[in-house]
């Protein structure tokens, strides 16, 4: 089997357990255990990571990880009955799954120490390729049961190569939402991106909506409008006279909307002068979008510079777009609309 597509059969095993044991949460009642920075983490967002970095530890382990959780914070807030749920809600899906492999099967059942180690894998320093993962991407559309991702990103020498992003509450056809969830989908450079039905259904490429009518592009943005700058959207729409309107999703799923053409432009300004992106929020979503032909960079058009460690420290936002032309329009309105709030 060639690397590329082993990485990507591992990847999309470690996404599958990792949306059962989203969905397995969902089933109860998910709470918010908060970080010391306030933003939401649950158990599901431990219990998946540790699905994932299993996978990944087992099958590459010279492969290097950035991921968003550690298993710190867990220790301290779980208590015993947190604990036991984590190690039972793991253990669980391992044991559901028929394909699971045993190279991944260090000591089953797995104890709550196995899973703190699995959540705390982080590979080697300095390797050719190395994974960025958000367990989940979007905890608080988890919480209110509406969108999130499981994101697993991969690097090779600081460059997005491959993806598989998990979106276990989106509609598999985006026009019937009470219809059958869950989609997959999955990229690699040069290879395009696939939607999959998470549960069975027609597998097809995703291809962006470049062609459009520009008076009709769309525009995505966040459900927390805190995590943006809603004004200079508003007002770049205005000066490169996009009409399409708005569509709101939590997460990185964005990135899945534009690969699948159901929007045109994901614009994510800073939401204060000093925030700078996780790359566990976009490389799985980069990767995605750009192989369905759209086109990621910043809100300057500079490319993303994946190997300054965990963020993106050098540039301004995030800016994906169904290709080169939307992009372009953009590009320049957001810069007329910053001359023109700026001039007040
Ligand atoms: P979204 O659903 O697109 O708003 O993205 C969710 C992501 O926003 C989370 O994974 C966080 O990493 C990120 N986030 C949290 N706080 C902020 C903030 N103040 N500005 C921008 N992004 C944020
Ligand atoms: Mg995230």
């Amino acid at each position: 089997m060639s690397d590329v597509k082993r990485i990507l059969e591992v990847a999309q095993a470690a996404g599958r357990q990792a949306a059962a044991l989203c969905r397995a949460v969902h089933a109860t009642t998910p709470e918010s255990m908060d970080k010391s920075d306030k933003s939401p983490v649950t158990i599901a967002d431990y219990g998946s990571q540790a699905l994932i970095l299993r996978a990944l530890g087992a099958a590459f382990p010279m492969h290097g990880v950035i991921s968003e959780e550690g298993s710190e914070h867990l220790r301290a807030s779980a208590g015993e009955e947190g604990a036991a749920r984590i190690v039972g809600l793991v253990n669980d899906v391992i044991s559901d799954d028929p394909a699971d492999s045993a190279e991944a099967g260090s000591a089953t059942p797995a104890d709550f120490d196995q899973v703190c180690a699995w959540i705390d894998h982080a590979g080697a320093a300095d390797a050719e390729f190395t994974w960025a993962i958000d367990p989940i991407d979007g905890t608080k559309g988890f919480l209110r049961r509406q969108q999130y991702a499981i994101a697993i990103g991969l690097l090779r020498d600081g460059v997005p190569f491959a993806g598989v992003m998990v979106c276990p509450n989106l509609p598999v056809d985006l026009a019937r939402p009470d219809g059958q969830l869950g989609v997959m989908y999955v990229a690699a450079m040069g290879l395009g991106t696939s939607r999959i039905p998470l549960d069975g259904g027609t597998v097809g490429p995703a291809i962006t909506s470049e062609g459009i009518d520009p008076g009709k592009w769309r525009v995505l943005g966040s459900v927390e409008s805190a995590h943006g700058d809603p004004k200079l959207v508003v007002r770049m729409m205005e000066e490169a006279g996009i009409l399409g309107g708005f569509v709101r999703y939590d997460s990185q799923v964005k990135y899945g909307i534009i690969a699948e053409g159901a929007a045109e432009i994901y614009l994510r300004p800073r939401s204060r002068p000093d925030y700078r992106e996780n790359i566990w929020d976009h490389v799985a979503g980069v990767i995605v979008a750009q192989e369905a032909g759209g086109k990621v960079t910043d809100m300057d058009g500079k490319p993303l510079d994946f190997t300054l460690g965990s963020k993106l420290l050098e540039n301004r936002g995030v800016l994906a777009t169904a290709g080169g032309a939307v992009h372009d329009t953009v590009v320049n309105g957001i810069a007329e609309a910053e001359a023109n709030l700026t001039a007040g």
